[in-house]
């Protein structure tokens, strides 16, 4: 029975939310924290700022902090330099997480996910809120609204909003927010999270003042000459393609991040190019920075790359887009990885 239940829920989703208790809890005036992951992507950086604007313009307190800097290229979201970098500004981001009444968790599930944040966190002893897409939670909060079928957690804030019966106060601000980590998430409305569901929302934002033309120009067309020139480099240079196991991946040595001076944010989307080649079902970045391995896995169709972070790699993820992390120096950590595809781990290639 349990087994059926599980398998029709892993086919349909569950949409886990405490709907009825959050709009009971919002109804007097609270004072907030929003955190979400480290080094935070315009999904996680999106919802935040657009559910502090809406939480903010119902007369709550709210503060948003962040386990680590943003990139540049997000720096045009408004309110986003109000918040706080806890590893920057530690004491202060403390004082106002024990001071808060909820912690909204935005875009993740599990502690370890915000770095020194974690333990402030875990132990924190007013309520969570846990608002989130990704797979097997760990965090079990107060408050849920999480559902790992929805293609990115700005959708969520979207929803929730819509639940509390608030729509028509999504201001153009708290829509160009959400549409961001929307179009982000969905890699341009292309990954198979492309739902009907999250057109009718993006219709929705745009009903309610998200400028799309504006926001993707920021996100996608505002490259340093840097960053073009690595990509450039990156492509010629340092992809492998290994057509046995359908496998592409890239390593990127601190010697190049300083070479081209690049700045955070900047080899996001680059392993999307290995992806991009006919035939390749599985790819990946390895890169070293900042004395830290840090790796990035996406693939298509059933090939699971979050299985394979979490047992590999000390990761996790979604299906097709997961991540993790190497205690191992880079040629170990790739050693490793071309060791695990050339023993099939992740059933790439069909015999
Ligand atoms: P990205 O490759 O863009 O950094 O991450 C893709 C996805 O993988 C993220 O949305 C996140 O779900 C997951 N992810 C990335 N890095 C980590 C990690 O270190 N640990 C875990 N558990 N998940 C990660
Ligand atoms: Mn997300």
């Amino acid at each position: 029975m349990l087994l059926v239940l599980r398998l029709i829920f892993a086919r349909q989703g569950i949409f886990m939310k405490d709907t009825q208790a959050l709009k009971d809890f919002l109804s007097t005036p609270r004072t907030i924290v929003i955190t979400t992951h480290a080094n935070p992507d315009a999904d996680a950086l999106g919802s935040s700022l657009g559910l502090e604007h809406f939480l903010v313009s119902q007369g709550h307190t709210v503060q948003t902090i962040i386990p680590n800097s943003f990139p540049d290229f997000l720096e045009w979201m408004p309110g986003l330099h109000e918040v706080i970098d806890f590893e920057a500004k530690p004491e202060i981001a403390k004082k106002k997480i024990t001071a808060s009444e909820v912690v909204f968790c935005l875009d993740f599930s599990a502690f370890s996910r915000v770095r020194g944040m974690s333990e402030c966190l875990s132990t924190y002893q007013a309520q969570i809120a846990l608002v989130d897409h990704h797979l097997n939670p760990a965090i079990k909060p107060h408050f849920n609204f999480w559902n790992d079928k929805a293609a990115a957690t700005s959708e969520l804030v979207y929803d929730l909003i819509e639940d509390l019966d608030k729509k028509e106060q999504i201001t153009p601000a708290i829509a160009d927010c959400l549409y961001a980590g929307i179009m982000t998430d969905t890699g341009s409305f292309k990954h198979p999270s492309t739902s009907a569901k999250i057109h009718r929302t993006v219709a929705e934002l745009i009903s309610l003042g998200a400028n799309v033309n504006k926001v993707s120009r920021l996100i996608y067309d505002t490259n340093s000459l840097n960053r073009l020139r690595f990509l450039g480099y990156a492509l010629a240079e340092k992809l492998q393609v290994n057509s046995k196991f359908q496998v592409a991946h890239f390593v990127i040595r601190e010697q190049d991040v300083k070479q081209f001076d690049l700045k955070k944010g900047d080899t996001e989307g680059l392993v999307n190019y290995a992806l991009s080649i006919r035939g390749v079902v599985v790819a990946a970045i390895i890169i070293e920075r900042d004395n830290e391995i840090k790796m990035s896995f996406r693939s298509v169709g059933d090939v699971a790359v979050n299985d394979f972070a979490e047992k590999f790699f000390e990761g996790g993820g979604h299906k097709n887009a997961a991540g993790g992390t190497s205690s191992l120096d880079i040629e170990s950590t790739e050693r490793k990885f071309n060791d695990l595809i050339s023993q099939n781990i992740l059933n790439t290639k069909i015999s």
